[in-house]
């Protein structure tokens, strides 16, 4: 069985062949620039990458160009399957799911149309998915699909985890509660934690923590979500490449005052403009920001050490939900390739027998799984390279 992800944003989009068989992947790449001049489609597969520059004025041409990538090649290289019978099913990544979906759906019309009444939810990230769905079903007629959540994981969530504190009648009319994010990133790595240590998922009581742009962390106990940092949007949770994090809200309504912004404006600040952006005046880009710190810049510190005191804080408070710990995960682009940030997030949690071996620490990402806490360190410490595109596959193989 093959089945084609498709991660769609408003002018790009990722994809990747995955062959269900052994889990590999056939081919993957995405396209830039949809409807914006200067349109270039990236595709890599058996061993090449190849680019294709060519308009792609809406998102039904960039998935035309897609399969014609996949079936023809490109330049006549990198061609993968004959035709796009060839392809089971298609699964989207989709961001939020409100409560209408609590679990991965097959799509068709009813399901298309809750959709769009949703897309309220995440204005930056579902319309995009649905111009992808839309582009797969004019171009793949008839062709079995699934949406895939990003909140799914968290569905597990208690109702005293997942509300605010808000007049009761409030949430019940309008959903307003967390519902997290990175969810099949955390659903990934905790599955492969428990694989890599020979353990029944159901047994362990994990922490995992996403960090990349966006950051998340979840405590999972026996395989399900129970908390999450990320609220009714990403912003919310630990300081990040270009958002606030957790702030309280009067302190918007002040900088909004202050500052002459309106509202929209005030949310387009604190989601781009600030988190370790903001504070270092430098990059949300962590490499940008540890070159500034050990070149002595201190702003650049200050945003690190803002970042690691805040993951901290959530794996200590994660802790006393899960009434302790046997895992705890670092995965995505931070977690996956900066000791220091490990270290500093890390250190000083010995006495909650957390301990990283150093050597071990340092070790550079290969793309494989290592342990990176000390021998007689309670909790074991893993980092493990997230694959989002497989669990999207994975949900999408099993619903068929
Ligand atoms: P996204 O949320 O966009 O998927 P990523 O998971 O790719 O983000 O994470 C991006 C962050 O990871 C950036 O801050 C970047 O500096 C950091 N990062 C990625 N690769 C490396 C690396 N090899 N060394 C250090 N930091 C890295």
């Amino acid at each position: 069985m093959k089945i084609l992800v498709i991660n769609a944003g408003s002018s790009s989009l990722k994809y990747q062949l995955i062959d269900m068989e052994n889990e590999s992947v056939l081919a993957k790449g995405g396209c830039e620039r949809i409807g914006i001049p200067g349109g270039k489609l990236t595709h890599k597969a058996c061993g090449g990458s190849y680019v294709l520059e060519q308009e792609m004025p809406n998102h039904t041409d960039a998935i035309s160009l897609v399969l014609k990538a996949l079936t023809d090649g490109v330049g006549g290289q990198g061609a993968v399957i004959s035709s796009m019978d060839e392809i089971d099913a298609v699964g989207h990544r989709v961001v939020a799911s409100g409560e209408a979906f609590k679990k991965t759906t097959l799509v068709d019309d009813e399901v298309m149309k809750t959709m769009d009444v949703i897309a309220e939810l995440a204005p930056l990230h579902n319309p995009a998915a649905i111009l992808g769905v839309n582009a797969c079903r004019a171009v793949m007629p008839g062709k079995k699909m699934a949406l895939v959540f990003d909140t799914s994981f968290h569905a597990t969530m208690p109702d005293y985890a997942y509300l605010y504190a808000i007049d009761y009648d409030d949430y019940k009319a309008y959903h307003v509660r967390r519902y997290g994010a990175h969810g099949t990133s955390h659903k990934y790595v905790s599955g492969e934690a428990a694989r890599y240590l020979g353990k029944d998922i159901g047994e362990l009581k994990m922490i995992t923590c996403h960090l990349g742009n966006g950051s998340s962390i979840s405590a999972v106990k026996g395989g399900k979500c129970i908390d999450t940092s990320m609220g009714f949007t990403p912003l919310a949770g630990v300081p990040m490449g270009t958002r606030s994090g957790d702030i309280d809200v009067a302190a918007i309504d002040y900088l909004c005052h202050k500052k002459g912004m309106t509202m929209d404006e005030g949310l387009n600040y604190l989601n781009k403009k600030c988190g370790v952006l903001g504070i270092s005046g430098i990059s949300s880009d962590f490499r940008d920001l540890e070159a500034a710190e050990a070149a002595g810049n201190d702003r650049a510190r200050l945003a690190l050490d803002m970042f690691a005191y805040g993951c901290k804080k959530y794996v200590g408070a994660y802790m006393a939900v899960l009434g302790g710990l046997d895992v705890l995960v670092f995965t995505a682009g931070i977690g996956e390739n900066t000791p220091e940030i490990r270290e500093k997030i890390v250190g000083g949690l010995e006495a909650f027998g957390i301990v990283l071996d150093s050597a071990r620490n340092s070790m550079k990402n290969d793309g494989t799984i290592h342990e990176i806490s000390a021998a007689d360190s309670r909790v074991k410490v893993l980092v493990i390279p997230t694959n989002e595109e497989l669990v999207i596959a994975r949900e999408t193989a099993a619903l068929l």
